[in-house]
């Protein structure tokens, strides 16, 4: 399919500038899964197009990135609302997560989809369980994603690496590249020195990145300490496993020193404020950790923690956080808090082709109406940007080439249909477990 989107503003993508650069009256022109022209549209090359999108109002940017999720939460959405992260996991997530289905998984993850795709998320990073029927959920979606199986350890049994690895087998690079697989062991708390060894070796034999939460807490970094006499980040260092790519979600409780090693070693940060502050968690030192050069990019976690999937909220918060927490309005920028949204995170998927909306590179991207009262006047469009813009002004979502959503309408999936699984499964989820509890 060849497509030309006319008359749009373009962002064609935010790196390490200071400003986020816009080109008007641009032309984005897509062949296939991938971009082959985007810039002014008087520059144009010649191009038979099989469907023209008239863009005029707004403005087309690479899609965001999700780099933090357990889609398959959605059907868990408000359990627990107002408990501590350590009571919110022991009494009220754990205890129904164990009465999973492949089934409710199904259902959470095309809940998760459909959500994401009208927020304009392109692309998200996940662990969780029952990853075979998520990946599912990707694969007939047209979404794209890095998947890992969640490994948990108590008991150095390592009986949760072998899903992790059979799903790297059957699912790395599947449904066109749009799909990776990614080695997830839950945290340092929840796993072994013994299964965190295995997954070095893995991840020298598979060539995947590692995707593990570091230092969530003030309960996980003081437990490291006390555990082993290392921070979290000094423990992953320790064994090795920083050697190797590492996605590290969260990093809130961050002592100078860790920073400094993850900044050398090209640890990505994966950060979730929404859901820090749900859980009363912290604030991550995001400014301190942008300026000693660590790779930052933005999360929403699981729904549960959040209550939604609209990237857009973490967009704003990320830089309002920064600023309230060092009484300095100059610590983030747009353009980092852009780049961490979408470039940033593209690269720790693992892709060189994804991000930026420049020819050659795969085509994914999304419209925004920029026509809202909200964007009105437009004084400056980076702050309208970061700081105006809302999840609902994406007109459309493309990934690897194809529209997936545009202006209301899905093109994978039934809405309807998939509402109606999503309730029906999340209702017997809950009866399983509340029977379970009796
Ligand atoms: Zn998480």
């Amino acid at each position: 399919m060849r497509i030309r989107i006319t008359n749009v503003l373009l962002m064609p993508g935010v790196t390490n500038e200071a400003h986020i650069p816009f080109i008007p009256d641009a032309e984005v022109l897509v062949d296939g899964s991938r971009i082959a022209y985007a810039g002014p549209k008087a520059g144009a090359p010649a191009f038979e197009a099989d469907e023209v999108i008239d863009g005029y109002g707004m403005l087309a940017m690479p899609g965001l990135c999700n780099m933090h999720t357990h889609t398959p939460m959605t059907l868990l959405r408000s359990i627990g609302s107002d408990l501590t992260l350590d009571r919110w996991l022991n009494e009220a997530i754990f205890p129904v997560e164990k009465h999973l289905t492949d089934e409710a998984v199904r259902a959470g993850s095309d809940l998760g989809i459909m959500e994401m795709l009208r927020f304009g998320t392109t692309s998200f990073n996940d662990m969780y369980m029952h990853m075979d029927m998520e990946a599912e959920a990707v694969r007939d979606s047209g979404m794209r994603a890095l998947l890992g199986h969640g490994v948990v350890d108590f008991d150095e049994s390592c009986a949760d690496l072998a899903p992790n690895i059979a799903l790297i087998e059957k699912w790395n690079h599947a449904a066109d590249d749009r799909i990776r697989i990614s080695l997830a062991p839950h945290s340092e708390g929840a796993t072994t020195e013994k299964v965190l060894l295995k997954i070095r070796e893995a991840a020298e034999t598979y060539h995947v990145p590692i995707h593990i939460h570091v230092s969530e807490t003030r309960l996980d970094y003081d437990g490291s300490l006390n555990r082993r006499g290392l921070t979290p980040p000094q423990y992953l260092e320790k064994l090795g496993l920083t050697a190797h790519p590492v996605l590290a979600a969260h990093c809130v409780w961050m002592t100078d020193e860790d920073i400094e090693l993850f900044a050398r070693r090209g640890v990505t940060v994966l950060h979730n404020p929404m859901s820090n502050l749900k859980l009363a968690s912290g604030i991550a030192p995001i400014a301190k950790m942008l300026k000693a050069g660590c790779r930052i990019t933005l999360g929403t976690d699981g729904v549960a923690s959040n209550n939604n999937l609209n990237l857009w909220e973490e967009i704003k918060l990320m830089p309002m956080l920064q600023k309230g927490n060092t009484l300095d309005p100059t610590v983030v920028s747009p353009a980092q808090t852009i780049a961490a949204a979408t470039s940033a995170g593209a690269k720790a998927m693992g892709y060189e082709d994804l991000g930026q909306l420049k020819p050659g590179y795969l085509a994914d991207l999304i419209l925004l109406d920029l026509s809202g009262a909200h964007m009105c006047p437009c004084n400056d469009l980076e702050s309208n940007l970061v700081y105006s813009a809302q999840g609902s002004d994406v007109a459309l979502t493309m990934v690897n080439g194809k529209v997936l959503y545009r202006n209301g309408v899905y093109t994978t999936l039934v809405p309807r249909l998939v509402l109606e699984r999503a309730r029906k499964q999340a209702g017997s989820l809950l009866e399983r477990a509340a029977q379970a509890a009796k």
